[in-house]
């Protein structure tokens, strides 16, 4: 798809700046043909407006000295009821080039003959040319035809477009090469969370067909044994419901997940005391510590913060959760909040499984567990962490597990403060 999506780009681009270039490049063939001709014409022109005001004579004087056509000078073709009659100078041309230089419309025109260009305009002979050019009474000339040699204008004009094809060429060359490489350059961030975002579906998907299927066996079970009383079949009900709880918390992650990648506005910051926060969810996991007969100390100094407190409620949730659940019983869990220099420091230190080096770099990821059977047992799915990642980034700060397997593990949460967070 992004093969097809690449090309796609690549061509357009390479045809849009194909067509400017080749617009460009007419446009200016065009000007410089008009701007190179545009002098000869007005010397045909005038030429032809003195010779209708003077007669011939004053323009022969010009050429007293030339014989043959040079760049610059004209030469005059005479014809009477289209038969060629003279031309003057009287070697300015060859004879044979003359068969195809025939009097034309009274507009300049370009005329090529035997590889050499011309620049015609052919005008009513003047009165006086009868005297002055031949004595023979049969040979009075009816039409004059300026001819101007415009071979330099010509070649220089080639010169221009052989200039502007191969510009057009390289150009061409270049902007699919490097149009290639920048759809590729552009397209690599979007195909990796394209990808990111379907693996991420195509997981969720997995984690949600585990509970589903758990409930769908416990629901056909009950229809089989219509008798039974729901004590008899509290178990099954049981197992029932805590998959519902599981699923329910995967979809409410999910939603928190994925509103996160569509950079919708989560965060909304508000001054709040963090030590206080910190103290109170410790409180809070307090019965489910002593449950597991875990000792859970909490360590937090009054420090003013500006940020989520929801979100940030949320983060320590998920990392006291952590500590907990691979906490063994009569473990220890430790929660610590203070300032640092320019940040604020939470710590959640646990004596529990710990997380085996290798896994440290991905249990950030999603649905990433380390265990996976004993994490799912404990109702885990692996998103956790994700969240918890994404809160902290959220505030701009970072995260970072330290672990030793069979010791325990210690996460450290470091928020930057804002100018107006101090400690109390
Ligand atoms: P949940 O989405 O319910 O939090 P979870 O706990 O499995 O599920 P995360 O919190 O993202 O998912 O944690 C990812 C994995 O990292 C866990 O499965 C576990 O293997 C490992 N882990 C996280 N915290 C700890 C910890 N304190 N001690 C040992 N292993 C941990
Ligand atoms: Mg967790």
């Amino acid at each position: 798809m992004f093969k097809k999506t690449r090309l796609h780009l690549v061509l357009w681009n390479a045809l849009i700046f194909f067509l400017v270039l080749l617009a460009f490049g007419i446009a200016m063939y065009f000007y410089m043909d008009r701007v190179l001709l545009r002098e000869t014409d007005q010397k045909l022109l005038g030429i032809a407006e003195q010779m209708n005001r003077e007669g011939f004579k004053g323009i022969r004087g010009e050429h007293a000295h030339e014989r043959e056509i040079d760049r610059g000078k004209v030469a005059y073709l005479f014809w009477k009821k289209d038969k060629f009659v003279g031309m003057f100078p009287e070697k300015a041309l060859f004879t044979s080039d003359l068969d195809d230089l025939t009097p034309g419309g009274k507009e300049p025109e370009t005329r090529t003959v035997e590889g050499e260009t011309y620049r015609t305009l052919t005008v009513s002979a003047p009165p006086g040319i009868q005297g002055d050019f031949d004595k023979d009474e049969d040979d009075i000339a009816d039409k004059v035809m300026l001819v101007l040699s415009i071979d330099a204008e010509t070649n220089a004009l080639d010169e221009l477009l052989k200039l502007i094809l191969s510009g057009i060429a390289v150009s061409l060359a270049v902007s699919l090469t490097a149009g290639s490489f920048l759809a590729w350059l552009s397209l690599k961030p979007i195909q990796k969370s394209w990808e990111k975002q379907a693996q991420f579906a195509q997981d969720a998907s997995h984690e949600l067909r585990t509970p589903l299927a758990v409930l769908q066996t416990q629901l056909e079970l009950l229809f089989r044994k219509p008798g039974h009383t729901i004590e008899e079949e509290s178990e099954g009900i049981y197992k029932s419901l805590n998959e519902v709880k599981r699923m329910n918390k995967l979809v409410g992650d999910l939603l928190t997940l994925s509103r996160a990648d569509s950079n919708e506005r989560l965060i909304e910051k508000k001054s709040f005391d963090i030590g206080e926060l910190v103290s109170f969810v410790a409180e809070q996991f307090q019965p489910i510590a002593e449950l597991k007969e875990i000792t859970l100390k909490c360590t937090a100094e009054p420090l003013h913060f500006t940020g989520d407190k929801d979100r940030l409620h949320q983060l320590l949730l998920i990392l006291l959760d952590n500590a907990v659940k691979y906490t063994g019983e009569k473990g220890q869990v430790a929660i610590s909040c203070k300032k640092e220099a320019h940040a604020v420091q939470i710590e959640v230190k646990d004596s529990g499984i710990g997380i085996p080096e290798g896994d440290l770099p991905k249990i950030f990821d999603r649905f990433y567990r380390s265990d996976k059977s004993r994490t799912r047992k404990e109702g885990g799915t692996g998103l956790g962490l994700s969240i918890a990642e994404w809160i902290v980034k959220a505030h701009k700060g970072d995260i970072k597990a330290v672990s030793t397997v069979g010791k325990g593990t210690a996460f450290i949460v470091r928020l930057p403060i804002g100018k107006q967070s101090s400690t109390l």
